[in-house]
């Protein structure tokens, strides 16, 4: 632990995140892919939005950049194209990725450029104070919604593949070492691939949605989720009302910084 503080975090803490949250179990997790893959840190390049899970760069030891809200995906872009052997890492919460960043989200899902996508999905936006987002819960409370919030609230996972996304996985920090796990898999994978890591925010959707202490939103998620392989057994009837976690969507298709080069090589007089 000492070692990967030291080898991988800057040297600035106090960090802003409240105690009980989430976050730090995803950024944590990350942090253990990296180390397990043995990426060059001079390498990896780790983008983000706005949004509390988007202040995490600024603790981490790599080329980061903290971008506008919603826009981390075409910044990110923009550092792929250029240094397409860089792994490219952007981290959003839900609000960031799916309303503000949505069309970026399809968009960069469609291209199957090589990056890779966590999001830190609290449910809520947290740091503007509890507004509901595409994945707060139908009829969840949120201070834009103090009676319930009608909206349905998307599936990311299937908006991803949806969108052509060729990795697709979820998690929670509930079950952080899973979570590394999949992380890892994504950043190896050459393609866009998305993580969806579920994360308590005690303070803002918890409060509101009276769910307890933060323990007990972890033991919400260790109770409401079931892995794509224990489902497999069971019978739908059985798995209803259930999140599914795991990998969930995974395919091998033409990279988009591959194709460009290769545009770029006929351009400039090359082969056809
Ligand atoms: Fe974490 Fe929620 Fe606090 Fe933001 S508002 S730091 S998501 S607990
Ligand atoms: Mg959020």
């Amino acid at each position: 632990m000492e070692e990967l503080l030291k080898k991988y975090y800057r040297p600035k803490l106090p960090h802003m995140w409240c105690p009980g949250c989430g976050n730090g179990i995803v950024t944590a997790a990350i942090v253990k892919a990296i180390d397990q893959l043995g990426l060059d840190q001079d390498k990896t390049t780790i983008v983000s939005g706005i949004g509390c899970s988007s202040r995490a760069p600024g603790y981490l030891h790599f080329d980061t950049l903290h971008t506008a809200h919603g826009r981390a995906l075409p910044f990110a872009t923009g550092i792929k194209l250029a240094k397409p052997d860089h792994k490219v890492i952007i981290i959003s919460g839900d609000g960031d990725a799916s309303a503000i960043g949505g069309n970026h989200f399809i968009h960069a899902a469609r291209r199957n450029i090589d990056l890779t996508l966590i999001v830190y999905n609290n449910n809520i936006y947290g740091m503007t104070g509890g507004q509901y987002s595409p994945l707060t819960p139908h009829m969840a409370k949120a201070t834009t919604a103090p009676y319930g919030n009608v909206d349905r609230a998307f599936d990311l996972v299937n908006l991803a593949k949806g969108a052509g996304a060729t990795f697709v996985a979820r998690s929670t920090t509930y079950h952080a070492k899973q979570l590394s796990e999949l992380v890892a898999k994504a950043i190896m994978h050459e393609g866009f691939s998305v993580v969806e890591a579920m994360t308590g925010c005690p303070i803002s959707f918890g409060r509101q949605n009276k769910m307890g202490k933060p323990a007990a939103l972890l033991a919400w998620q260790r109770d409401n989720t079931i892995s794509v392989e224990a489902a497999a057994k069971l019978k739908p009837e059985q798995v209803a009302g259930k999140i599914l976690i795991g990998l969930m969507h995974e395919e091998v298709a033409p990279e988009y910084t591959a194709e460009y080069a290769k545009v770029i090589k006929q351009a400039m007089g090359g082969e056809r």
